[in-house]
C-alpha cells in the first residue's frame, strides 16, 4: 500500500532484541519494497520459522484456486490459465533460483531439500481472504509482501516483472527463514533484488532457464526494472545518496525510490568489486542480524572510506554491462609532473591512473598517438567481421554520454562541498590542454559504454608535458 512506504517502520530497539533472544522469534514488520516499474510499493517481510506448506496447499485446493507445485514452491493463484503467460513455469524457475541462492550463502542444498515457500499470486484479494489464505494481519500491500516462508504478490501484466517480483519475494522468504535475516534495510532489500535479478536463457530444448545476472548486461534482460536509469537520473540531478546514507536504516526514506536503487547498488558493489567481494561474502556467511553494518566495518581489511569512494565511482559510471574487474580504479596518488611523462589509455578498461599528479590550477598538455580497436562491424556482404578502429579524437560511428566513442577523456576525481563526487572531465581528444580542478592524479580512458569494453583492444600512447 502506497501510504505505508512513507511511514517510519518499527524496528525494535536493541534492548528489545536482546530480550527476545532468538531472531527466529522476532516477528517484526519490516516494510520491504518491490520495485514495480519504479512505482514505490511496500511489500514487507517478517523473520519467522518456516511453517508447513501442506495445509495451506490443501486449503487452496478446497477453495478451487489453481495450485502449481515445484520442489521449493507451491504457488496458488486465481489467475485463469492463459497459454504463453509463463505462470506455469514459475515454480520450476523458482527452484533454479533456489539452487543459486544456496550457492550464494554456501548452503548445501541437501540440507534444505524439504524447504518450501507458499506463494499466492493474487488477482482478487477477496477470494484469498474468503479462503483464509490472506490473513487480516497482512498489510494491504501494493505489489507484494513476505512473512516467513509465505508471500503474496499482486498479479502483474508484464510476465518478466511478474517473474522478477516472485523471485524478489522468494529471496525474502529464503533469507528470512533459512538465514534468520534481520539486517538493516539496505541489505534486506538490496540482497532480495540482487538474488532476484536474472535473465532467461533458452536451453537446447527451448526451455528458458534462470541465469543469475545481478548486474544486467543489457537493458532487455530486465524489462521494466529501471534501476540503472533511476541511479543515473538521480546522479544527473545531483541528489544521489552517499553510501553512508544508504547503509543506515533510514525509515523516513521508505518511499524514496532512489534509495531502493541505491540499496541494490550497494549490494552489487560489495558482492562484485574485487576489493570487497571476498570480505563481503564472509560477512554474509555470518549472522545477518541488526549489527550487520558493524560486523562489516569490523572485518580485517574492510575500508569503509574506500568503499564510500568506490560507491560514488560506481554510481558515477553505472550502466548495463558494468564490469567491476575491468573498471576497477587505481587510486594511488601519483607523482608531480616535472618533465614529460609517458602513459597509456587502454580501450578495454575504465578510468586509468596516469601516475601523474597535478596541483589545483596546474597545467599540462596531453597528446595521444596510436589507434585502438572498438569491437567489430558486421557487413553482411563481407566474409569476416571488420574491426572498428579509432584515434583519440573518436569516431562519430557511435556516441556514449554525449561524446563519440573512441574519444580520449582526461579527468580528475573531484570532491567538493557543493557537488557530488565524481570524475570531472578536463580535456578530450588527441591534443588536450589540461588545467587541474583539484590536487591529485590525472585519469584517462577511451570513451565507450561499460558493457562494450570487453571486445576492445589496444591503447593510445600518451605524453603528458608540463606547461
Ligand atoms: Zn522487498
Amino acid at each position: 500500500m502506497e501510504s505505508e512506504v512513507g511511514l517510519p517502520h518499527a524496528l525494535p530497539g536493541p534492548g528489545r532484541l536482546g530480550e527476545l533472544g532468538s531472531m527466529k522469534n522476532v516477528r517484526t514488520p519490516v516494510p520491504l519494497l518491490c520495485m514495480a516499474i519504479w512505482v514505490a510499493a511496500g511489500d514487507g517481510g517478517r523473520a519467522a520459522d518456516a511453517i508447513a506448506v501442506a495445509p495451506l496447499t490443501a486449503t487452496a485446493r478446497r477453495a478451487e484456486l489453481r495450485v502449481l507445485e515445484g520442489r521449493h514452491l507451491v504457488l496458488a493463484t486465481d489467475r485463469p490459465p492463459r497459454p504463453g503467460d509463463g505462470v506455469d513455469d514459475l515454480p520450476r524457475i523458482f527452484d533454479e533460483a533456489f539452487a543459486c541462492w544456496c550457492v550464494h550463502y554456501g548452503i548445501d542444498p541437501a540440507t534444505v531439500g524439504d524447504w518450501r515457500a507458499f506463494g499466492c499470486l493474487v488477482v482478487d484479494r477477496e477470494r484469498f481472504r474468503a479462503a483464509g489464505l490472506l490473513p487480516a494481519t497482512i498489510p494491504d500491500f501494493m505489489n507484494g509482501f513476505c512473512d516467513g516462508n509465505r508471500f503474496w504478490m499482486a498479479d502483474q501484466s508484464n510476465p518478466d516483472y511478474r517473474r522478477h517480483l516472485l523471485l524478489h519475494e522468494g529471496a525474502h522468504a529464503f533469507t528470512l527463514t533459512l538465514r534468520d535475516l534481520a539486517t538493516p534495510d539496505w541489505y534486506t532489500e538490496g540482497i532480495a533484488e540482487f538474488l532476484a535479478t536474472h535473465r532467461l536463457e533458452r536451453d537446447a530444448a527451448g526451455v528458458g532457464r534462470f541465469v543469475h545476472a545481478p548486474l544486467p548486461a543489457r537493458r532487455g534482460d530486465v524489462e521494466q526494472l529501471g534501476r540503472i536509469e533511476e541511479l543515473r537520473k538521480t546522479r544527473a540531478a545531483g541528489v544521489s545518496p552517499r553510501l553512508a546514507d544508504v547503509i543506515v536504516a533510514a525509515p523516513g526514506k521508505h518511499g524514496d525510490i532512489a534509495a531502493y536503487a541505491s540499496r541494490w547498488a550497494a549490494v552489487v558493489l560489495f558482492a562484485r568489486h574485487p576489493e570487497f567481494a571476498r570480505l563481503f561474502a564472509a560477512a554474509e556467511r555470518g549472522p545477518l542480524d541488526a549489527d550487520f553494518n558493524a560486523r562489516l566495518a569490523a572485518l580485517p581489511g574492510w575500508d569503509m572510506a574506500r568503499a564510500a569512494r568506490e560507491y560514488d565511482a560506481f554510481i558515477d559510471d553505472v550502466d548495463y554491462g558494468y564490469d567491476f574487474d575491468r573498471l576497477a580504479i587505481d587510486w594511488s596518488p601519483g607523482r608531480p609532473l616535472v618533465a614529460p611523462a609517458a602513459a597509456a589509455a587502454d580501450a578495454a578498461r575504465g578510468w586509468q591512473n596516469t601516475g601523474v599528479a597535478l596541483q589545483a590550477g596546474g597545467r599540462c598538455r596531453l597528446t595521444s598517438r596510436g589507434r585502438v580497436r572498438l569491437g567489430t562491424a558486421h557487413d553482411p556482404a563481407a566474409p569476416a567481421a571488420t574491426p572498428i578502429e579509432s584515434e583519440a579524437d573518436g569516431i562519430s560511428l557511435g556516441w556514449y554520454r554525449g561524446r563519440p566513442v573512441g574519444t580520449l577523456l582526461v579527468a580528475q576525481w573531484v570532491e567538493t562541498a557543493t557537488e557530488p563526487p565524481g570524475f570531472r572531465i578536463l580535456g578530450t581528444g588527441a591534443a588536450a590542454e589540461i588545467t587541474a580542478a583539484t590536487a591529485g592524479p590525472l585519469f584517462v580512458r577511451v570513451n565507450d559504454a561499460p558493457g562494450d569494453r570487453a571486445d576492445n583492444a589496444g591503447a593510445y600512447a600518451l605524453t603528458i608535458a608540463p606547461r
